[in-house]
């Protein structure tokens, strides 16, 4: 199936007399006959259902479909994107392990990794994602276990050279794991170019209409755990904690780190999506393709506009030529650089304040990427917790406005801007 046949139709085909949609199966248990049925579950011997902290049919049906569509071999949902960030990487480092990253990342992912990881006892380098290759390389340590970028940084926008990052993490012999929330796979695909590992806030684009918080992981099944077993025991040697099942020797390359993941991690955790969920996740998905195409020619036409409006100072957006990631954009993002554009109006914090208090169809809020337009200024909201010297490393200007254009008329979004900016 193609791209957008798949976003439809994988991951849940009915038979006769079947219902078209996925079904909801809003149950926490699953019945059995034998108590021996029930143990060859738990065993890992025979695949089924048995309570939905680890798995539940709804959920499994929307993974299958996000698999399919990032061109993966095995997936999983979350209840959230930050549980999805802590369990990629937490799924292979624990205490004394280090970690390379971007530094253009979601301020919570950049929270959850600086504070709450390294309080558990993983190291975080952070480098420039502009950084030269040797610069990148000097990052990695003998006891690196992964490299985390965004393909498309929220909110600096920097457009992730995807092909750089795994080059430098396959030499040392470590997955890149990439954050594809705001280019979905409508947009890029980092399997493509040699990323191993995808994640997601599903809260984003691929909800696309702000209903429900989530999260998901895909393995591309391509970076081979047992060359490299030194590093990753938890993967190439027994796991008492589950019967002595060795994940690579069961599941093979391309199931051991997601059944992982979920046997051990979402066991411990309880990270679990509700199945309600897990199909407003499903459905928003149906439309992706369509909805990004809009959000694009929207965000353009946004970012145009505002680049010749006078009271604008500067307008980040990798579609724009002359943008310092157009290039890249071209490369990664052929088809578009999402919805959402950042800018700085002139007069600086004082002056987004009031062009923000000025929107009318757009709302503030601490959201972006769905179906409704919405703006928020990140060094007072998301990214609050950083001070200014790690705000500009993340690319976040304390003036920088992010606007998420979404899918009304481009008409009625610019003069919403113009009488906004009018007041500014
Ligand atoms: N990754 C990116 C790029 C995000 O923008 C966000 C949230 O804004 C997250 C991860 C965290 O996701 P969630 O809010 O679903 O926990």
């Amino acid at each position: 199936m193609n791209f957008d046949t798949s976003c439809l139709h994988a991951g849940y085909r009915p038979g006769s007399g079947e219902p078209r949609n996925i079904p909801i199966i809003q149950s926490t248990t699953f019945r059995y006959e034998t108590s021996g049925e029930m143990g060859r579950l738990f065993d890992l011997e025979a695949s089924g259902y048995f309570y939905t902290r680890l798995q539940n049919p709804t959920s499994d049906a929307v993974a299958a479909r996000l698999c399919a569509l990032e061109g993966g071999t095995a997936a999983m949902l979350l209840s959230s994107g930050q549980a999805a960030s802590f369990f990629s990487i937490f799924n292979i480092a624990s205490a004394g392990d280090h970690i390379v990253s971007s530094t253009a990342i979601y301020g919570g992912t950049y929270n959850l990794f600086a504070v709450t990881m390294k309080r558990m006892g993983i190291q975080f380098t952070f480098v420039d994602p502009d950084c030269t290759e040797d610069e990148l390389d000097e990052a990695f340590q003998p006891n690196t276990k992964a490299l985390f970028g965004e393909t498309i940084a929220n909110p600096a926008l920097t457009v992730l050279d995807i092909e750089k990052f795994a080059r430098a993490a396959h030499a040392h012999g470590v997955p890149l794991i990439v954050d594809n929330t705001f280019a979905t796979p409508a947009l890029c695909r980092p399997f493509e170019w040699g990323a191993d590992i995808v994640i997601h806030s599903t809260t984003k684009y691929l909800d696309g209409h702000a209903a429900a918080v989530g999260g998901a992981i895909v393995d591309s099944g391509r970076f081979d755990w047992e060359a490299h077993g030194d590093k990753y025991p938890g993967l190439t040697t027994p796991d008492d904690s589950y019967h002595g099942v060795t994940y690579t020797e069961k599941f093979g390359q391309g199931g051991a780190y997601i059944t992982k993941a979920t046997a051990q991690l979402m066991r411990d955790f309880g990270s679990t999506p509700a199945p309600m969920n897990a199909w407003l996740l499903g459905m928003g998905i149906e439309t992706l393709p369509l909805r990004m195409a809009r959000h694009c020619s929207n965000a353009q036409g946004v970012a145009e506009y505002l680049q010749k409006h006078e009271k604008v100072a500067w307008v980040r957006y990798a579609g724009l030529p002359g943008d310092k990631y157009y290039e890249l954009a071209r490369k990664y993002l052929p088809q578009g650089c999402c919805g959402v554009v950042s800018f700085g109006v002139k007069g600086g914090r004082a002056a987004a304040e009031r062009f923000m208090a000025g929107l009318k169809l757009a709302s503030i809020a601490t959201h972006v990427a769905d179906a409704k337009t919405c703006v928020l200024h990140p060094a007072s909201a998301t990214h609050r917790q950083m001070n200014d010297a790690e705000l500009a490393a993340a690319g976040v200007a304390p003036d920088l406005v992010r606007f998420s254009v979404g899918l009304e008329d481009l008409k009625d979004l610019i003069a919403d801007l113009e009488q906004a900016l009018e007041e500014a």
